[in-house]
């Protein structure tokens, strides 16, 4: 093992893998907190990313340290994602549950000066918490930040993944400044932090109305196509208003015919046809095949470059669609 790659797993070893599993139990940790709700027996396990990745980098001599997220960036998400659990005791003891419309006004526009482009409201149901989380709320403001095109057109790149944990930094300090936010108004609040996070936000923001999952798993937006970042905020508000269709399924339809990403997938990893877990959960990736060409590829990104919904107006494709 050369000098520097041995200076790097000690890295690794000394601070990067400590720091993260410390933050991943002080997540878990709210579990145990009391009014919290919890998941379910067949709720999903999380996939810790960042760590993941780090372990498989350093335990394989053939993989690159290049190619993980930039560590400088590192000390910011975490200090967000402990901010998340740390910030719990800040909310009002005898919280308000009722928001008038024009606070509800008034946050949507406070997300979007905080960098979110856009808002959704959803009811979290507990399958969608992962296993050993806790969350205090099931009244979900979905978030959305756009990734940046240019950056993400380069993919697999250095600049590719880096701007995409910036968009993670970003959006998990517009989460915080959001439940800030709340609190400071009355409401009890708990942000979700957009990397990993206390539930799945894919389904989250269906049923919020934002999008629809594509057949790689991703969430396609009508204003951004994949190129978006999910988190959300919990709230004990109880009227959010909550969206009742999801305007965009028939984008299903359109995938059925598309394929692109299944296509242009280097490593086979996305299925022909998902599969319903027992939990209710689907799955659309085989992510043994997936991982090991993200992690050593700057977290490839190839299966959202080319979908069609980045490259052409969304308009434009259901009019296509429409006319058969
Ligand atoms: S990230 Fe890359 S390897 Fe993974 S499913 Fe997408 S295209 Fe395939
Ligand atoms: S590339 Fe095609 S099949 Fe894949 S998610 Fe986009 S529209 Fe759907």
């Amino acid at each position: 093992m050369g000098i520097k790659r041995k200076l790097l797993v000690k890295i690794m070893d000394k601070i990067a893998i400590p720091r993260i599993t410390k933050v991943i139990e002080l997540e878990n940790s709210t579990s145990q907190m009391p009014d919290m709700i919890l998941p379910m027996e067949n709720s999903p396990d999380r996939f810790n990313i960042p760590l993941e990745m780090i372990k498989l980098v350093r335990s394989n001599p053939k993989m690159p340290f290049r190619s993980l997220p930039p560590m400088r960036i590192l000390p910011s998400l975490l200090g967000n994602m402990k901010k998340v659990v740390n910030s719990l005791p800040e909310n009002p003891s005898n919280p308000q549950i009722e928001a008038t419309p024009e606070f509800l006004e008034e946050l949507v526009e406070f997300a979007h000066s905080a960098g979110v482009d856009v808002v959704g409201f959803a009811k979290l149901q507990r399958e969608e918490i992962f296993k050993e989380k806790g969350i205090l709320h099931d009244n979900a403001i979905v978030l959305a930040m756009e990734m940046d095109w240019d950056k993400m057109e380069q993919a697999p790149s250095k600049p590719t993944m880096n701007m995409i944990m910036e968009t993670y930094n970003d959006l998990g300090i517009a989460a915080n400044k959001i439940a800030e936010f709340l609190r400071k108004r009355g409401f009890s609040a708990m942000a979700g932090h957009p990397l990993g996070g206390m539930s799945l936000y894919t389904p989250l923001a269906m049923s919020a109305g934002i999008g629809w999952v594509g057949r790689n798993g991703l969430l396609i937006t009508p204003e951004f196509g994949h190129r978006v970042r999910l988190a959300a905020v919990y709230t004990g508000i109880s009227n959010l208003p909550l969206a009742i269709n999801n305007n965009h399924s028939w984008i299903s339809d359109y995938c059925s015919t598309c394929g692109i990403c299944i296509r242009k997938c280097p490593t086979e990893a996305i299925r022909e046809e998902s599969i319903i877990q027992d939990s209710g959960r689907v799955t659309y990736t085989y992510l043994d095949k997936c991982f090991p060409y993200f992690v050593e590829n700057y977290g490839c990104s190839i299966c959202i470059k080319v979908c069609p919904f980045n490259r052409q107006p969304y308009s434009k494709i259901k009019e296509r669609h429409d006319n058969g």
